[in-house]
């Protein structure tokens, strides 16, 4: 066991400060990771501030973090996938029990004995695991993802997580060439959406409350953009699209989403605000449309996202922070201030 700097917070309302933490000694499967990056997903602030206590109470003190890319340090002796010096990510899950029926068919995420990456219970140290805003992480190399060579390190740490949940779902409902796609939200994870549905060959719409984004919407991907806000707009794509990625991260209206679809259209939410979303019956009556739910994605498909994005270089568009600004990047992202998803610089945990 060793000591690693951190930041941390105690409580619901309590800041992220610097904090020192335990990581594990290097275990025969382990692979200990020095990190280089580390996304901000809205995930860590709905859990540091226990936003999401009715269905996974915060443990406090909180370390999140769950899109790390970083340098192996060491490996224990049984590793034989990654080695000192490689670069590596981690995303959100850091272990399973690799026998349930989900871990079968490669969805570990859905595995009962999933472990998250923080905020989870920890089989090692006891209490909870502990995220990536952090200098160094010890993971389970079945868990340690490799990452192509050709790509911008900052940018990459968000595909752990904004990367592979918009990749998974897109690519379950079969997103490609002729079909009609939108995108509902530009942040983070809406913003890796408008790329992959764009590098699949769809036509792509983005749905944003925040007009002044219309422009970077277009550079990213999107053929068209509508202000979610203007009925009209809204109107004018009534029973049109044949899937809608819905990435969201508050209340909001899904049933002027479920009007757009067409027969046998699929509206997937991803995003996760704490409240019941309400949905009509007559949305999802007229034309078959479904509704469905998408939660990350597993070890292998994540893998086969990262290669994708080495092939085709994609990166997630981030504004580098140094961690001492991550109070002040939490009120951006709440107030929809992010362009598309800030990486932590975690050299600067070096000025604690
Ligand atoms: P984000 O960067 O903050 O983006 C969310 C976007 O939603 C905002 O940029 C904004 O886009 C739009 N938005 C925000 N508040 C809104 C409101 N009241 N009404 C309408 N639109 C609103 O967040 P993120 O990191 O992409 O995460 C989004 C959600 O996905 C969060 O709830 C997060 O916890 C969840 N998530 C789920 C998974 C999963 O596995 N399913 C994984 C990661 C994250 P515009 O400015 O364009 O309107
Ligand atoms: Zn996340």
């Amino acid at each position: 066991m060793y000591q690693a700097r951190a930041y941390s917070a105690a409580s619901a309302t309590s800041p992220l400060k610097s904090d020192s933490i335990k990581r594990r000694a290097t275990t025969d499967t382990d692979v200990q990771i020095e990190i280089l990056f580390c996304g901000v997903c809205h995930s860590d602030l709905h859990t540091v501030r226990d936003e999401w206590a009715a269905f996974m109470p915060t443990v406090y003190p909180v370390v999140p973090g769950h899109e790390i890319v970083g340098r192996v340090t060491a490996v224990g002796a049984a590793v034989t996938g990654h080695k000192p010096g490689d670069v590596v990510g981690v995303g959100c899950l850091v272990d399973s029990d690799h026998t349930c029926p989900a871990c079968q068919a490669d969805m570990e995420q859905f595995c009962p004995e999933g472990v998250f990456t923080y905020n989870a219970p920890d089989k090692h140290l006891g209490g909870v695991t502990l995220g990536g805003y952090s200098e160094s992480i010890v993971v389970d190399e079945r868990f340690v993802l490799r990452v192509p060579t050709n790509l911008d390190l900052a940018g990459v740490a968000p595909l752990l997580c904004a990367g592979i949940t918009s990749y998974s779902p897109m690519r379950h409902w079969g997103v490609k060439s002729g079909m009609k796609v939108g995108v509902v939200g530009l942040g983070g994870l809406g913003h890796m959406g408008v790329k992959f549905a764009r590098a699949f060959g769809a036509h792509v719409v983005v749905f944003t409350t925040s007009p002044a984004k219309k422009e970077d919407a277009l550079r990213l991907g999107a053929h068209e953009v509508v202000n979610s806000r203007k009925s009209d707009e809204m109107a004018a794509h009534a029973g049109t699209f044949n899937f809608i990625l819905d990435t969201v991260s508050a209340q909001h209206d899904i049933n002027a989403y479920l009007n757009l679809l067409t027969m046998d259209g699929n509206l997937t939410l991803i995003g996760a605000p704490n409240e019941p979303l309400p949905v009509s019956a007559f949305a999802l009556l007229f034309g078959r449309r479904s509704l469905s739910g998408s939660l990350i994605g597993g070890i292998a498909e994540t893998q086969e996202m990262l290669d994708f994005c080495g092939e085709h270089d994609i990166t997630a568009d981030v504004e580098v922070i140094p961690i001492q600004q991550i109070n002040e990047a939490y009120e951006r992202m709440l107030k929809s201030d992010v362009k598309y998803r800030f990486s932590i610089d975690m050299a600067s945990l070096k000025n604690e």
